[in-house]
């Protein structure tokens, strides 16, 4: 992601930020210029006719549109369709969790040019659902035909920890979830015709085998001994549907990390790297990248530096995964259908 800057007075401010903390004006995001703005209706010297989402009055969103009445919810606020109720205190902090996940989220859509709509003006188009999970509703957080739900309850650092455990994972995290869901999603809309279905296939393999019988036989078996030759994750393994959601969301965790470190400007030294010729002395800009190659190199580079960072503070890795060649491959695949739209 950028590094955003207060309009006022210059200093840092973070894509949460509602207030600078230097100068401590009012500020959020011009989603319509990527950069941080003073809404006209805050302080009347800025000319810009912005003001909040209707979300920001429930400190869930940060993100400024044009002040007429027509404009309610900003373009990421607008795709929820059910969110916890304020009398309900404990899912409403969860929600606010969510949030910050799925701007985040929604600020990268915009960056690949994907198109995103919301469901209750376009029936083909994408719904959030955040809910809470019983024991008589049976939910779990996942994509169906453009709705998106994600369980209140991975807000919470505890249970979301137990669930990685239990489920073998080295990463479980709230953007992760957004970033596969969204996958899916865009998987219908990537792959409507037969020639693309092809090209899918051919890197992916056949996902017209049964869908819950295969998942039913990861969960019962598990992975297979080599899946790690084959795969991002164990859990790409059950089919070549979540395949493609677990590779999708590690593209999108590499693109922004990577734009993180553009922005930032890490530079590297040749004697850092142990790729042979590795092209680029400063973290490219991933989004004005066409070889995806150059994309990945810097990305080992940078994510193993962090790596180390993080070791050294007794904290786990920010990115616990190996890529094997296959995966890189996909990830390529990835990056070519994607950058016609960059
Ligand atoms: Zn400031
Ligand atoms: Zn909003
Ligand atoms: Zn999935």
């Amino acid at each position: 992601m950028k590094v955003f800057k207060c309009p006022n007075c210059a200093s840092t401010v973070f894509f949460e930020n509602t207030q600078c903390v230097n100068c401590n004006n009012t500020l959020g995001y011009n989603v319509l210029t990527d950069e941080f703005a003073i809404p006209s209706t805050y302080n009347s010297n800025y000319k810009n006719n912005l003001k909040f989402c209707y979300n920001h009055k429930y400190s869930v969103c940060n993100w400024l549109v044009e002040n007429d009445e027509s404009n309610v919810f900003c373009k990421a606020c607008e795709l929820n369709r059910k969110v916890p109720n304020e009398s309900d205190a404990e899912n409403f902090k969860k929600w606010k969790k969510l949030e910050i996940a799925k701007h985040r989220l929604v600020y990268q859509l915009i960056k690949l040019n994907l198109p995103f709509q919301s469901k209750i003006k376009n029936n083909n188009a994408i719904a959030f659902d955040f809910l809470s999970d019983t024991n008589k509703n049976n939910l779990v957080t996942g994509h169906s035909d453009g709705v998106i739900t994600i369980l209140l309850s991975e807000a919470d650092s505890v249970n979301r920890e137990q669930l990685r455990k239990q489920m073998q994972e080295p990463y479980r995290t709230l953007v992760g979830h957004f970033r596969h869901e969204i996958g899916h999603y865009y998987w219908m809309l990537l792959f409507n015709n037969d020639s693309d279905l092809e090209d899918f296939r051919n890197i992916f393999g056949d996902e017209k085998q049964d869908y819950n019988l295969a998942l039913k036989k990861y969960y019962n078996q598990g992975a297979p001994a080599n899946w790690n030759l084959n795969f991002i994750s164990k859990y790409a393994s059950s089919h070549p549907w979540e395949d493609w959601a677990e590779t999708w969301a590690h593209y999108l965790h590499i693109m922004d990390t990577l734009e993180t470190g553009n922005a930032i400007g890490i530079s590297f030294s040749k004697n850092q790297t142990q790729i042979q010729e590795f092209n680029t002395s400063t973290t490219p800009n991933p989004y004005k990248t066409d070889d995806f190659k150059v994309i990945f190199d810097a990305s080992i580079v940078l994510t193993s530096a962090v790596n180390s960072l993080n070791r050294s503070m007794g904290l786990s890795d920010i990115y616990p995964f190996v890529v094997p060649n296959l995966v890189f491959k996909k990830l390529s695949f990835i990056h070519n259908l994607l950058k016609k739209n960059l």
